[in-house]
């Protein structure tokens, strides 16, 4: 069936095939990226909300940033911040090679403590850094974010660890995160059982 879905599915670019077959290659830790599948699934939900802000917690090569960003309004930009300098580097070049190039912006650092210096309102969030600080870049974002707008956290189900976390730091966190969101009575959620498991958040208005 995932095949069946993916060959249904439409073509990512020229530049994006590149980028994971780059990422494959050259990263041990490749299975970060987000990937074709879910790639498609971000931009067409950019799409769907032609955003003028996104904010992309957790850049890695790049991938997600240009996927989220084939959905922007016409004036609309990419925020995308990570503390790698190296990967940063990378997905900067592969950015320079699409018609995003100056509607993305990279900021190098640690994601809580760039995120209050920024002064957009959002219209999406893309959480897929750390992820035992999910809850806390939850809450560094959810003011920001307009009435109606969207986070979209990735790796919510924590390869299904998150039904029994035991000592697994990571699983404990995010199954945290998972109740925080649910108790939230700001906003209307949906978790996607697609890839790793997708948060899908809408502020209420
Ligand atoms: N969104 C990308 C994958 C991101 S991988 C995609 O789907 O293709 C997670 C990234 O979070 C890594 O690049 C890592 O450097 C970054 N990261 C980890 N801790 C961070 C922190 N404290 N602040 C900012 N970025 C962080
Ligand atoms: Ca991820």
């Amino acid at each position: 069936m995932t095949e069946y879905a993916e060959s249904f599915t439409s073509d990512e670019s020229e530049v994006l095939q590149e980028l994971r077959r780059h990422c494959y290659e050259h990263y041990e830790d490749s299975s970060m990226l987000s990937g074709f599948y879910q790639g498609r699934l971000l931009s067409i939900i950019s799409r769907m909300i032609r955003p003028r802000v996104v904010v992309e917690i957790g850049t890695y090569l790049g991938y997600s940033t240009l996927c989220l960003a084939e959905g922007l309004a016409p004036d609309g930009i990419v925020i995308s911040l990570d503390i790698n300098e190296e990967t940063n580097r990378v997905a900067q070049s592969f950015i320079e090679r699409t018609e995003y190039a100056d509607r993305i912006h990279l900021r190098l650092g640690e994601a809580a403590f760039l995120l209050p210096h920024l002064e957009n309102i959002y219209d999406l969030v893309f959480i897929d850094a750390d992820k035992p600080n999910y809850s806390n870049y939850y809450n560094l974002v959810i003011d920001d974010v307009r009435p109606g707008g969207f986070i979209i956290a990735d790796n919510v189900l924590w390869s299904g660890k998150v039904l029994a976390p035991g000592d697994d730091e990571n699983a404990m966190a995010l199954h945290e995160f998972n109740q925080m969101v649910q108790a939230d009575e700001r906003v209307s959620n949906v978790l996607l059982p697609v890839r790793d498991g997708l948060m899908v958040v809408c502020k209420l208005f």
